[in-house]
């Protein structure tokens, strides 16, 4: 249940984004501009980055729930803003979770103020879905490991402080999950760290602008021993599967909020045009095509409520967070879709938002796990019992 500590976290983060985001969202998306510094500075200010961090770290401690209100009022204006914080959320809980106390105390206050950014460095050409196929080594050598690969689709490359890499450490392949381990790469040269080429322009894509996913190589990068996240070799993929129980109820959320701003710009539009002599809105196949997806926006919303009380009571929710992602992100696809057709032929035009908010859902059933994979999960659970 939502108090009302979260309601006034609501109050606090919609009038950032009207105020913020909302005014500059078209043009940016339009002209495939990147989300300005000063939204950056202002989620940052507002604590943003750090939401779940707790205070001991310099962060908010605040809970999921609340976490999650913030993803989807930011994604309501744009989702680019309401992915930019998710990122440092991912470091900051592997980090949480995973990290050694002195990485805690040497990156996650920097992580939590937003003073640093972060990127995930999973995905590579050959392995998507399939994260125990990365082939991207890290070798030790003394001190330092060196890293040598390709990565792609790495968003906010080009803008993050911090690459959170997966990286082969056992040179056996056939190992797969079992020899992979995680390492933070600082791009600040001077540090001991050689940071990785990005290599050429950004991926072009349909939507999700303000953002961009860059490919990297890495040529026998340097990389210091002490930012292996914990102390051990090989426990990459399990640390990274525990994480994104966080990362899908963000994304989740973030659907819920794409979703809900299109809903509202298509009840808007259907009470205004007239057609046959009446406001659309006044046709009972409009009137339920709203019904519809109001009612699956709640259900999206609570099952990710759900997740988010099973995520802050420390159980295991990866069956949670699956059902809620995946519900979620294809909610968000037909809900804006729907949207869309409200819209007729003005919704495709890019005069009003609703096509970016069609653009934008899209990719919420590919990255952070295809939906495909949520369902492998979902299934993997239900049938293990
Ligand atoms: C805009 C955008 C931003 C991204 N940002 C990042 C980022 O910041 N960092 C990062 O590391 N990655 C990022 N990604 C990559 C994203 O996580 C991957 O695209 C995603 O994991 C899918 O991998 P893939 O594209 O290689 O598809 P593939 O894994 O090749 O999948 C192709 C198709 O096959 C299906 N499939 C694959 N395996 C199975 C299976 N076992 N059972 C059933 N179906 C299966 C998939 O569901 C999909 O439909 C981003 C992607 C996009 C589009």
């Amino acid at each position: 249940m939502l108090t009302d500590a979260h309601e006034a976290i609501r109050k606090a983060v919609r009038d950032f984004a009207a105020k913020q985001v909302a005014p500059i969202a078209d043009r940016h998306d339009r002209e495939n501009l990147e989300i300005p510094t000063d939204i950056l500075k202002g989620m940052a200010e507002l604590g943003y980055f750090g939401l779940t961090i707790p205070e001991e770290y310099g962060g908010l401690g605040l809970d999921y729930a609340s976490m999650a209100i913030v993803a989807e009022e930011l994604s309501r204006a744009w989702l680019s803003v309401g992915s930019v914080m998710t990122r440092n959320l991912i470091t900051g809980t592997l980090l949480l979770a995973h990290g050694t106390e002195e990485q805690k105390r040497r990156l996650l206050p920097g992580i939590a103020s937003g003073d640093l950014l972060t990127a995930a460095a999973f995905t590579e050409p050959d392995a998507g879905s399939d994260t125990a196929a990365v082939s991207t080594r890290a070798v030790r050598r003394g001190d330092d490991y060196l890293v040598t690969g390709a990565k792609t689709w790495c968003t906010l490359a080009n803008r993050a402080h911090i690459l959170t890499l997966l990286a082969r450490t056992d040179p056996d392949p056939k190992k797969r999950h079992r020899g992979l381990s995680i390492l933070l790469v600082q791009k600040e040269p001077g540090d001991g760290f050689d940071p990785p080429a990005i290599a050429g322009e950004p991926i072009a894509t349909i939507g999700y602008h303000g953002m961009k996913s860059f490919s990297l190589s890495f040529d026998g990068c340097r990389v210091p021993a002490r930012n292996l996240i914990g102390d051990t070799e090989h426990r990459g993929f399990y640390q990274l599967m525990a994480t994104y129980e966080s990362a899908r109820i963000q994304t989740a959320a973030r659907a819920v909020g794409v979703a809900q701003a299109a809903y509202e710009a298509a009840l808007v539009y259907a009470r205004q045009r007239v057609q046959f002599g009446q406001p659309i809105s006044h046709f009972q196949v409009i009137r339920h095509k709203l019904a519809d997806m109001a009612t699956e926006i709640e259900a999206a919303r609570q099952l990710t409520y759900y997740a988010c009380a099973m995520k802050d009571s420390g159980r295991r929710c990866d069956l949670e967070a699956g059902m809620a992602k995946v519900f979620a992100a294809e909610m968000a696809e037909r809900v804006t879709s729907e949207a869309m057709q409200i819209h007729g032929g003005y919704g495709y035009s890019l005069e009003y938002p609703v096509q970016r908010y069609w653009r934008d859902a899209r990719v919420l059933r590919i990255f952070e796990g295809t939906s495909e994979i949520q369902r492998e999960v979902i299934a993997k659970r239900i049938l293990e019992t």
